[in-house]
C-alpha cells in the first residue's frame, strides 16, 4: 500500500481496537475507502455524534446520551431493591443477557489498582448515595476474581458500612482471575446463586 498519511493514521487507530492487529486494520481501511459514501461518511458522522453526545454517567458509571439521559439510573420505571456493582459495562451486558439478576447496575469503570484509575473515578461515593437514596437492601459485588477485583470489593464493602444494605459478593466458584464478561451463563448463575455475605453485623 502506498504511503498516504491519512490512511496510515486510520490504520494505526483501528489497530488499537480490541481483537484487531495491523493486518485486519488494513483490511478494514480498504473496505472503508472502497465504500466512501456507504461507510466512511455515515461512520464519520456517527463518530462525531457519539463523541459529542455519549458520555459516562456521573451517578452510575454507565454510558448515557446527553440527549435522552441515562437509561440505567434515571429512566428506569421499575423500582428495585438490589444493585449489582461491576467493573465494566461489558460485565453488565453479560449479566443482563443471562437474565440472572433484576435490579440496578453500578459500573465502576475499573478497579482500584487498575492503571490510571483513582478511587474517585470509581464513583464509590455515588454508589453510597444511590444505596441510601434508593433504599437498596442488597449490594452485590460482581467484581472479577483477580487480586484487584477482590481488593476493590473489600474497599467498597468498607465504604458501605454506614448504609443499611446487606453486602454480598459473588461465590468463589468463579475461576481465579476470571473476568465476569468471559463467564458462561451456568458459572455466572451459580456465582450469583451462591453469593456470600460480606458484612456480618446486619441480619
Ligand atoms: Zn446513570
Amino acid at each position: 500500500m502506498q504511503k498516504i498519511n491519512e490512511i496510515e493514521d486510520l490504520i494505526r487507530l483501528i489497530s488499537k481496537l480490541p481483537g484487531l492487529g495491523p493486518k485486519s486494520a488494513k483490511r478494514i481501511v480498504l473496505k472503508l475507502i472502497n465504500n466512501r459514501d456507504e461507510l466512511v461518511k455515515p461512520m464519520a458522522n456517527t463518530l462525531a455524534q457519539v463523541y459529542k453526545n455519549v458520555t459516562r454517567c456521573n451517578l452510575c458509571g454507565s454510558l448515557k446520551s446527553n440527549i435522552t439521559g441515562c437509561f440505567n439510573c434515571q429512566n428506569i420505571k421499575e423500582k428495585f431493591n438490589k444493585i449489582c456493582v461491576v467493573e465494566d459495562i461489558s460485565d453488565q451486558w453479560s449479566i443482563e443477557n443471562s437474565n440472572i439478576f433484576e435490579g440496578y447496575f453500578h459500573i465502576l469503570g475499573g478497579t482500584i489498582s487498575s492503571v490510571g484509575r483513582k478511587k474517585e473515578d470509581l464513583l464509590i461515593n455515588s454508589l453510597v448515595d444511590r444505596v441510601n437514596k434508593e433504599k437498596i437492601e442488597e449490594v452485590i459485588l460482581a467484581t472479577s476474581a483477580t487480586v484487584e477485583g477482590q481488593t476493590t470489593a473489600y474497599y467498597i464493602k468498607d465504604s458501605l458500612k454506614y448504609t443499611k444494605a446487606k453486602v454480598t459478593k459473588l461465590a468463589q466458584g468463579l475461576p481465579i482471575g476470571g473476568e465476569i464478561e468471559s463467564l458462561d451463563d451456568g458459572t455466572l448463575y451459580s456465582a450469583f446463586k451462591n453469593r456470600t455475605k460480606l458484612n456480618s453485623d446486619l441480619g
